[in-house]
Parts: structure tokens; sequence; C-alpha cells
């Protein structure tokens, strides 16, 4: 199919301004850092400079904590009802600011406008209200008052989703009681860093939302903090694994939302075409750079041939380019070490004899960019099979019963998510039954509400975000 052309339509970056250099949030106030490190987060798609950023170390971690446990004293005596009441004011403002923070959002991370501004900015603005709503409900919840906060949360987040991270994570916090220092990813810390401005402009209570910027070693300084009372992570099953050693002997909690390598089962009888929407939405949404993406295409044997041709022919649709044009289906890659990653287990899947197909497309000649791509002629002990690419790379393995379905699905270290495809709503739940996986998408992929629960199995990690159970993260029981 030839892609028809579009005039440009750039969303204007005019409405956002950056400072070049950053502070941390802490004690309700910017403030200038103890370190005198900083590192510079640039624009994946034009490699542009946008601003400098602190590398918080010990001292600023350490002011961070004990600005939490200050504010700690306050929030978790303030009437439920009047935190909703900030929350809700927090969602109210997002909502207006949305355009901005979209705008930042997709110049920081790389990710097509059309995406901040429909999905994570509507998304975040809803988690904000949502929580808003529990936070005077807790006791009628659980039909107890015996559930308390844990305290001081650490809570560090990734680059792929920076804003809707922080918005699972310190909304179900704040509703709960408990006061936060967040670590946002060294690539994308400027929208939580325009959320700080908020939270001043709400009149947060000193020391309910704390923000140190920095890099991994801010991270570790945060996990190691005798005051924290619990962490909350999402990132890589190395660090989720590096972060759980490190807290094993302290009496604190822990939530980690890990990686994935999530199976898209595609029986023989289900709706061909809708089908292909979900796989090429379930894999090239946010360049791939998604912990449930259905990275691996399973397909009953007998329609492969089919669904393949529909497939490339829909991915040779798709428009890679400027995060800020309306028309991009495909942004730029989140940095230069995702790409190269991205590029070597690419390689590994050629070397290995994997078929790949990748669409025909001019990429800008500055930033990170990657072809959609497909791998099939795949076998299961491959690579690229096996280990979370997170980019636009999609892999597919072949089935001949449900039964083989499932054990191929589940032939993984990972848990997090899963699609089914098919017409028949008892073959549905005899899949879903089956499969390892925290989330189970039927007939559709990528669907998210802040009231439904999500979360992983096995390597995957271990805990919820969003809904009761995403509150009860947040809580522990009273001694
Ligand atoms: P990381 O797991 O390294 O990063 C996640 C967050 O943890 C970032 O804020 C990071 O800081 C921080 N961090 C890094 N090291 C430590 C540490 N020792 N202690 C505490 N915090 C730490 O993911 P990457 O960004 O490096 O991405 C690597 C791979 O992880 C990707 O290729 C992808 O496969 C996977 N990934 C999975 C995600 C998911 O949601 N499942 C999300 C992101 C990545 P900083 O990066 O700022 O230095």
């Amino acid at each position: 199919m030839d892609k028809w052309e579009y005039a440009e339509s750039i969303e204007s970056d005019s409405i956002v301004s950056i400072q070049s250099k950053y502070g941390h949030f802490i004690d309700g106030k910017f403030s200038t850092p103890n370190s005198k490190n900083y590192l510079k987060t640039v624009s994946p798609s034009t490699e542009e400079v946008l601003a400098s950023i602190s590398i918080g170390n010990e001292k600023d971690v350490d002011k961070a904590v004990n600005s939490a446990k200050e504010g700690f004293k306050i929030w978790s005596k303030t009437a439920p009802s009047e935190r909703a009441k900030y929350l809700y004011k927090l969602a109210r403002l997002i909502q207006e600011r949305s355009r901005e923070f979209a705008v930042l959002e997709s110049m920081d991370g790389g990710k097509p406008i059309k995406e901040s501004r429909d999905f994570d900015l509507p998304q975040v603005a809803s988690n904000f209200f949502y929580f808003a709503g529990w936070a005077d409900k807790l006791d009628i919840s659980w039909g107890t008052k015996e559930m308390k906060p844990y305290g001081v949360v650490g809570q560090i987040i990734p680059w792929n989703f920076p804003l809707l991270m922080l918005a699972w994570k310190v909304a179900p916090a704040l509703a709960t009681g408990n006061t936060v220092v967040l670590k946002p990813a060294e690539t994308t810390p400027l929208t939580a860093l325009l959320f700080a401005e908020l939270c001043e402009e709400v009149g947060l209570p000193k020391g309910v939302f704390n923000l140190v910027t920095g890099d991994g070693t801010t991270g570790a300084e945060l996990v190691n903090h005798e005051g924290i009372s619990k962490i909350a992570f999402t990132g890589s099953t190395s660090v989720g694994k590096y972060i759980q050693n490190a807290v094993g002997e302290r009496d604190i909690g822990l939530t980690l939302e890990l990686g994935g390598k999530a199976a898209n089962i595609v029986y023989n009888d289900a709706a061909l075409d809708q089908a292909v929407e979900g796989v090429v939405n379930g894999i090239f949404f946010n360049q791939g750079h998604v912990c449930c993406a259905g990275s691996r295409l399973l397909l009953q044997e007998d329609i492969h041939d089919e669904f393949i041709n529909k497939l490339e022919k829909r991915m040779q649709t798709l428009r890679v380019g400027n995060p800020l044009d309306k028309n991009t289906d495909i942004g730029a890659i989140n940095s230069k070490e995702q790409l190269e990653k991205i590029t070597s287990l690419v390689n590994d899947g050629v070397n290995d004899g994997g078929e790949l197909f990748q669409i025909e497309c001019e990429l800008p000649s500055t930033g990170y960019w990657y072809k959609p791509s497909l791998f099939t002629n795949v076998q299961p002990s491959y690579n690229i099979a096996r280990e979370e690419i997170f980019g636009p790379v999609l892999t597919t393995l072949t089935f001949r019963t449900p039964e083989e379905a499932v054990e191929i699905a589940n032939n993984t270290e990972y848990g997090l998510s899963a699609g089914i495809w098919t017409e028949k709503g008892s073959k549905i739940l005899w899949t879903a039954d089956r499969l390892d996986a925290g989330v189970i998408w039927a007939n559709t992929f990528n669907k998210f509400d802040p009231s439904s629960p999500f979360g992983g199995y096995k390597e995957s990690g271990f805990g919820r975000e969003g809904g009761r159970h995403g509150l009860l993260s947040y809580l522990k029981v009273r001694s």
C-alpha cells in the first residue's frame, strides 16, 4: 500500500519554557544541590541539549529524605478529605497545562505528540483524580482502621512513560498518607521537574513531595538510605534484582515493576484485520519502549503467511519521524544507549538465522531512530525470542494447538502481560486461565485504566499498581 502524503503538522514548542540548569525540589522548593556534578538531558530527536540536571549525591538524598520525614509528621495527620483536595487540585492543574506537559514529554523522551497528548497526559490526570477519590474512603474500603501508611517512600522511575510512571507512584502514595522522594530517569527528568512546580503552586505542605534528579548512583543512595520505609521501582530486571538484594535485610516495603516479553497469541479464528491493528499497537506504541509490549507474536501455523503479509503491509504505512509532528506514529528512540542495545539484539537475531523485515522509510539525519522491524523464521531459543528488546522489533513464533500456544507463551522468565485474539469466548477464558501473566488483554491490547491493577509474576516483579490493589501497596497493617 502506498503511503498517503501528509503536510507536516508540527506542534509548537513555544508553550514550553525550559531552564538551562535545575536543582532538586526539597522541602517545598527548588534548592541548590550539594553535588557539583551535572548531566545533560538531550532531545533524542534532535540531539539538542535541553538542560543540565544535577546528579544528586548522598547529601542531597539525605536532605530530601529528612524533608520527607518532617513532611510525614504533618501529612499522615492531615484529614484524608484534605489530602484528597490537594490531589484533585494537582489533577486539575495537570489537565489545564496538559499541552505544555505533552510537548515537554515528547521533546525530552522522543515519543510522538499524539501519544503524549492523547494517552500519557489523560492517563496522568485520571490517575490523580482516581486516587484523590480514594483518599477519604480507605477505612471504609477495608472495613477497619487497621491500615497505616509506610512513612517515607523512595520511588525510582524509568524513561519510557516518565510522567505517567510518576502519577502511578505519587498519586496512591500521597492518597494513603505517605510522603515521597522521587528519582526520575536521567534521560527524561523534565516533566517531573515541571510537576514539582505544580506541587509548589497548589501549596502542597513542605516535604510531602521531594524530587532528587540524577543517575543510577542517586537511585542507589535512595535505596540504601535508612530513613526510607518503602521502595517502589519500575525499570529493568537487573536493577530490580540489585534493589531486592540491597533491601533484603531491612524491614521495609518493596514493589518491583520490571521487564516483560509478552506473547500476543493469534488463533486462526481471529478477526485478522483487527488482530493486525492490535499487534501493531502492541509492539510499536511508544517505539516499543513498553514493559508490557506484545513483543512475541504467536501465530497459529495455518494463518502465518496470510497474517505476515497483512502485517508487513500495515507496518509499511507507519510514519517514523519528528515526535512533534501530529502525523508521526513512531518517534525517536529514547537514547543512544537504547539504540545501540536494539541494534545489537537485532544483529543477534539475523546472525542466529531469523528473517528480518524492516519498513522502507527515510530516517532523519540527526537523532536516534530505528525502523519498525519484524522477525520471522525464529526459534524460541534465539535471543530475540527471549530478551526484552524494548524497541520497535517484533518476533514471530508459530504454534499448532492451544496447548502449544500456552507452552510457548509461558516459556519465558517474564510474566507481565499477554494478548489473545480469537472469536471464541471460551477459548479466551481457557487460554487466559493457563497464562502466567499479570495482565491479559483479549481482542485488544495496551488498554489501561487507573482502577485496574497492573503488575507481574516471575522476573517481571511483584506488587500491583492501580486500583484498590495499588493502594494496598502503600499501606501496611497497624501493629
Ligand atoms: P534501569 O532499570 O537502569 O533504570 C530505571 C531507573 O532506575 C532509572 O531511574 C535509573 O536511573 C535507576 N537506576 C539505575 N541503576 C540503579 C541502581 N543501582 N539503584 C537504584 N536505581 C537505579 O533501566 P535503563 O534505563 O538502564 O534501561 C535498561 C533496560 O531496562 C532497557 O533496555 C529495557 O530493556 C529495560 N527497562 C525496562 C523498563 C520497564 O518498565 N520494564 C523501563 C526502563 C527500562 P538512570 O537511568 O536515571 O541512571
